[in-house]
């Protein structure tokens, strides 16, 4: 585990019309795993293709068909597992989920119930202001996708897209760590972060490649604490089950509403039904979906037609050895290494991408700076230009580390380094040939920043009065050499002359 100093955030609070109410919540994450072949055949699991032209015979159902494991999907879930710090089972197996479901033409689903290939790993998740919390992972197992059934478009026909069926999803379980909406949230987003570190989920939501169902329950202040010191759920809540949310919103905005549906319910006398529940984003609601009497009973069995999955430990190490740096490490790397506020440096982390970016421009420049220009001057460019990622950057980090460098040398002022960087990012060019030919250069020279001191006092008497009365106007001086100059005069050299002809 990493030693990061944080403190716990507070749970969230939530005053009842009897008292106070904590929050407890626990998710259970489907990702889709990286992979262009599904868990159990070799069709293609590409996005957006013409219904049903991604589907093998075992994906359909066919009779006698055998599935046949992916190693790639396992070598995915098994990454997963160590970039979160888990436990690997060398010994894992798959079970049937039975039920009926039109676009589930096997009758049931390969999943792994009794041995998951991936056990207890932590996810910590920060919240600014030097808080985070450690939620624990409980496990993660390899299962398929279902498919799509499509009801809205024919009034008198449903369709069924089977694309989906057999795509392996990685299901992260946690335990009820989670104490907020916010938190919530963060934990998600922190999941998706490191996935996507890993390449082991692209983690795009909105088109489900990642969702979750988000466990509620409620308890009065204290009794979590009792969980915790017992692991005895006893003491938590009837938790109810808000399915496949696929975005960062509606997560907090479902779990505020079904926290405060459950505390009317326990206020008023009532017990809560432990349920699966549905949100409803336009009217702001969770739905029954099922109780727990009307649940599936899935008739789980080991799946006769798979062997259980046994992995070498040579083969997680090299695995292992093969993991990037996660962002957690490259996180506190950035702010030992380069002076990064704790700020800048989980924007600069927040993708691979622009961290690796950032770091081009940092070596052999000043960190801070180097930051400053990431994150303010591209990072913001980028986003007026149609909202471009880094990948699409016209700029490249050698010259942005140029252009970085005039201004530590003093080359250019750090307001040409603007008009410069516009220059670099619409026309290209090696920044310190443009500002050769383009006469951008700082004047270091005092002589002749001097006699456009003097010309600017010798043309404003009035002001020169004005200014030895106010040391504080001396500023409009300054200002007056910047303009005359062009903006070229280095800033430091013209006040320190203006102040001395004051003076004089
Ligand atoms: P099941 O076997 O019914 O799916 P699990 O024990 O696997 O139940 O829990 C499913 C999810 O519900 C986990 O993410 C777990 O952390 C969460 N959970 C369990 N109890 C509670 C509770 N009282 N409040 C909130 N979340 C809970
Ligand atoms: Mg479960």
């Amino acid at each position: 585990m990493l030693d990061l100093a944080y403190e716990n955030p507070k749970p969230k609070v939530i005053a009842g019309a009897k008292g106070d109410w904590e929050l407890v919540i626990g998710l259970e994450v489907h990702a889709q795993v990286a992979t262009s072949a599904k868990l159990f055949s070799g069709a293609s699991t590409k996005f957006g293709a013409e219904p049903n032209s991604n589907v093998a015979f075992v994906d359909a159902g066919m009779p006698g068909m055998l599935p046949v494991i992916n190693e790639g999907c396992v070598s995915q879930a098994v990454r997963t597992g160590l970039g979160l710090n888990a436990e690997i089972n060398l010994f894992s197996a798959f079970d049937r989920k039975n039920y009926f479901y039109p676009d589930l033409p096997q009758g049931y689903q390969i999943s792994q119930l009794y041995h998951p290939i991936v056990g207890e790993g932590e996810v910590l998740v920060e919240m600014g202001n030097g808080q985070a919390r450690l939620v624990r992972i409980e496990r993660i197992h390899l299962e398929q996708d279902a498919g799509k059934s499509i009801h809205d478009m024919d009034p008198n026909m449903s369709f069924v897209d089977l694309n989906r069926t057999g795509v392996a999803l990685m299901e992260i379980v946690s335990r009820p760590d989670v104490r907020g909406p916010e938190e919530a949230a963060a934990f998600v987003g922190k999941l998706r972060q490191i996935l996507r570190y890993l390449g082991t989920c692209d983690g795009n939501m909105q088109n489900g490649n990642m969702r979750a169902d988000v466990n509620v329950s409620v308890c009065k202040p204290g009794d979590y604490e009792k969980y915790q010191a017992t692991q005895d759920f006893s003491h938590l809540g009837t938790r109810c089950e808000i399915k496949n949310m696929n975005s960062m919103r509606f997560i907090q905005a479902a779990i505020m509403v079904e926290a405060n549906r459950q505390i009317a319910i326990l206020e008023d006398g009532g017990s809560v039904d432990q349920e699966t529940r549905l949100y409803d984003a336009d009217k702001n609601e969770t739905r029954s979906m099922r109780s727990k009497e009307e649940a599936h009973d899935y008739r789980y069995f080991p799946c006769p037609d798979l062997l259980p999955l046994e992995i070498e430990q040579s083969w997680v190490d090299d695995i292992k050895a093969d993991l990037p740096e996660l962002p957690d490490a490259k996180k506190a790397r950035f702010i030992s290494d380069f002076k990064l506020s704790d700020y800048d440096a989980s924007v600069l982390t927040a993708e691979a991408e622009n961290a690796a970016y950032f770091e081009e421009v940092a070596n052999g420049n000043d960190g801070k700076l180097a930051a400053n220009w990431v994150i303010n001057e591209l990072f913001g460019r980028l986003k007026k230009d149609d909202d471009k990622g880094i990948s699409e950057s016209p700029v490249n980090p050698a010259q942005l580390a140029g252009i970085i460098s005039l201004i530590t040398k003093g080359d250019i002022s750090g307001k040409i380094a603007k008009d410069l960087f516009e220059i670099v990012y619409t026309e290209g060019g090696d920044p310190s040939e443009i500002v050769e030919a383009r006469g951008m250069k700082q004047v270091t020279d005092t002589g002749a920043i001097e006699s456009a001191v003097d010309k600017i006092i010798a043309e404003n008497p009035a002001q020169v009065e004005k200014a030895k009365a106010n040391l504080k106007l001396a500023g409009w001086f300054v200002g007056q050499v910047m303009k005359a100059t062009g903006g070229k005069a280095n800033p430091k050299a013209v006040n320190e002359i203006v102040a001395k002809k004051l003076a004089e």
